[in-house]
C-alpha cells in the first residue's frame, strides 16, 4: 500500500516520502480515504499510531480541492484543530507544516503562556489552517481577533483527554459559533460514556475506524517493573542510566515538586536532566523539550502534562511509576520503532500495578535489579498523603493550560495537574471496554483492524 493508491495528490506524497514515510499505517490508510470522502470520522486511535497525517493529509487534500480554495480576498480559517494540550497543538501544527510543505496553506498554532499580541497579528496575516488550544481560542473569540464563520473542517484531537482536562463547555462554546455545515473528525484514545455523548451530538453519521484494541499499549513496546524501595528510586534510576548508558529517557514523575526534586539529583549524580510541567513557563518547557529532542539532554522528568504531547522519534526508554500507564508508554516505540517502558514500583504501588495489569490484561514481568531487592517487610503508605499539596483539582479546566491566565501561578496551575488525589483510579475514559465496544447511533464501521507495527 502507498500514499499515492489512497488518492492523495502529488504534492502531499512528495512532502511525506520526503518526510521518510514509505507506507500509511493503518490509521492512515483507514482515516485518509474515509476523510477524502467528505464525511464525519470517529476514530479510535492512540497516539503513535500515526493518526495526525491521518487526518493532516487529507484534510490539506480538501482544503485545496473544495469550493471555498477559489475564494477572493483575504485568507480565512478554513480548518480548525482543537488539541487539548499546547505541545500536542505545537506538534500537530508542525506536522501541518511538514506534510503540507508543497501544499498551498497557512497554518497557525495558538495557545496559552505565551503572549497573545503575536497570534493576532499572525491571524490578521490571514491563515487557513488553526491549531489551537480550547483555552487559549476562547479568550481569541473574547477578544473578538478570531473569526470561525469559515470553517469547513473540524478536528477535536485527542478528546477524551480534552474531557478529562474539563474541556467540555469550552469545546462546546467553540461549536456554538462554527458554520452548522461543516466535516467533523473526532480521534480519541478511549471511549468513556462522555465521548460518546460528545459523539453523538457532534457527528452526523460517521464512518468509524478503530486501530488498537482500546486500551491495550502499542506492542512493540518492551514492559517491565522493577520493584524497588520507595526511598531508593532515583538511586535505582541513576544506576540504571549509567549502567545501561541510556542516553534518552523520558522520565514520568507523579507531582510537579517530584519532578523538580529528581531532575535537580540527577544532576547531582552527573546526569543532565531538566524537569517539565504545569508550572514551568511555556519558553522553559520548549527550550527543555528541544534539547531532550536534540539529545543534549539525557533525562527530561514530566508530570502527566508531557505525557501526550511529545512525540520523539525513536525515544528508547521511558520510565514511570504507574499512574495513566497507557498513555505514558505511548511516548516509547512510536509507529514501528521498538522501545522499553520501565515502572519502578514500591509497596505503595503495589495495587496499583495490579489495576493496571488488569486494565491492559497481561502481567508484566517483574525484574529485581540486583543491589535494589525491596525490603519484604516494608509496609504500604497511602500514596494521598505524599500528595502534592493543592493538585486535587480532576476534571478542571486546567488554568494556563490552555488560556495563559495561569502562567506562573504555582497554585492555579496545580488545579487537575496530574489529576491529584486520584492515585488509586485510572485516567477517567480508560476503564476496560468489551472488544468491538459500542459506538454511536448512526456510525458506518469502516473497518476494525488491530494496529500491526511494521516489523513483527
Ligand atoms: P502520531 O500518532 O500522529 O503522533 O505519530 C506518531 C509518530 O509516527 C510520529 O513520529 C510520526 O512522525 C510517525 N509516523 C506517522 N506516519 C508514519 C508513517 N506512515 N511511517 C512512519 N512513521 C510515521
Amino acid at each position: 500500500m502507498s500514499f499515492s493508491k489512497l488518492g492523495l495528490s502529488e504534492a502531499l506524497v512528495r512532502a511525506v516520502t520526503e518526510h521518510g514515510y514509505s507506507e500509511p499505517t493503518p490509521v492512515q490508510a483507514q482515516a485518509i480515504p474515509a476523510v477524502l470522502a467528505g464525511g464525519d470520522l470517529l476514530a479510535g486511535a492512540q497516539t503513535g499510531t500515526g493518526k495526525t497525517a491521518g487526518f493532516v493529509l487529507p484534510m490539506l487534500q480538501r482544503l485545496a480541492t473544495s469550493a471555498g480554495a477559489t475564494r477572493q480576498g483575504p485568507k480565512v480559517i478554513r480548518a480548525l484543530i482543537l488539541t487539548p494540550t499546547r505541545e500536542l497543538a505545537a506538534q500537530v501544527e508542525e506536522s501541518v507544516r511538514t506534510y503540507g510543505k508543497y501544499a498551498k496553506v497557512s497554518s497557525l498554532v495558538v495557545f496559552g503562556g505565551v503572549g497573545i499580541h503575536p497570534q493576532i497579528a499572525a491571524m490578521k496575516r490571514g491563515v487557513d489552517i488553526l491549531v489551537a488550544t480550547p483555552g487559549r481560542l476562547l479568550d481569541h473569540m473574547g477578544q473578538g481577533t478570531v473569526n470561525l464563520s469559515h470553517v469547513e473542517i473540524l478536528v477535536l484531537d485527542e478528546a477524551d483527554r480534552m474531557l478529562d482536562m474539563g474541556f467540555i463547555r469550552d469545546i462546546k462554546r467553540i461549536l456554538a459559533v462554527l458554520p452548522k455545515r461543516r466535516q467533523n473528525l473526532l480521534f480519541s484514545a478511549t471511549f468513556s460514556e462522555e465521548i460518546k455523548t460528545l459523539a453523538d451530538s457532534l457527528l452526523n453519521a460517521p464512518a468509524m475506524i478503530e486501530v488498537a484494541r482500546r486500551n491495550s499499549t502499542v506492542e512493540i513496546i518492551t514492559q517491565k517493573v522493577h520493584p524497588v524501595d520507595r526511598d531508593r528510586k532515583r538511586e535505582l534510576l541513576s544506576h540504571l542510566i549509567k549502567t545501561q548508558n541510556w542516553h534518552q529517557v523520558l522520565v514520568f514523575t507523579r507531582t510537579k515538586h517530584g519532578a523538580n526534586k529528581l531532575a535537580e539529583q540527577l544532576n547531582d549524580d552527573g546526569i543532565t536532566a531538566l524537569a517539565i510541567h504545569g508550572n514551568k513557563s511555556q519558553s522553559a518547557r520548549t527550550r527543555a523539550l528541544a534539547e531532550f529532542k536534540d539529545g543534549d539532554l539525557q533525562v527530561l522528568v514530566a508530570t502527566d502534562i508531557a505525557a501526550r504531547g511529545i512525540d520523539i522519534d525513536q525515544l528508547p526508554h521511558v520510565v514511570n511509576v504507574p499512574e495513566d500507564y497507557v498513555h505514558r508508554i505511548g511516548r516509547t516505540g512510536r509507529a514501528g520503532a521498538t522501545g522499553e517502558a520501565i515502572s519502578l514500583v514500591c509497596v505503595d504501588e503495589k495495587a496499583f500495578l495490579h489495576d493496571i495489569e488488569r486494565l491492559i490484561k497481561r502481567e508484566i514481568p517483574s525484574v529485581v535489579v540486583p543491589g535494589f531487592t525491596p525490603d519484604p517487610n516494608a509496609r504500604a503508605q497511602p500514596i494521598l498523603q505524599r500528595q502534592q499539596r493543592g493538585g486535587g483539582g480532576g476534571g478542571q479546566r486546567r488554568s494556563g493550560q490552555g488560556n495563559g491566565k495561569g502562567q506562573g501561578n504555582g497554585k492555579s496551575q496545580s488545579q487537575g495537574q496530574g489529576r491529584g488525589g486520584q492515585s488509586r483510579s485510572l485516567a477517567s475514559g480508560a476503564k476496560p471496554a468489551p472488544a468491538g465496544g459500542s459506538r454511536p447511533a448512526g456510525a458506518k464501521p469502516v473497518a476494525t483492524r488491530r494496529f500491526a507495527p511494521k516489523g513483527r
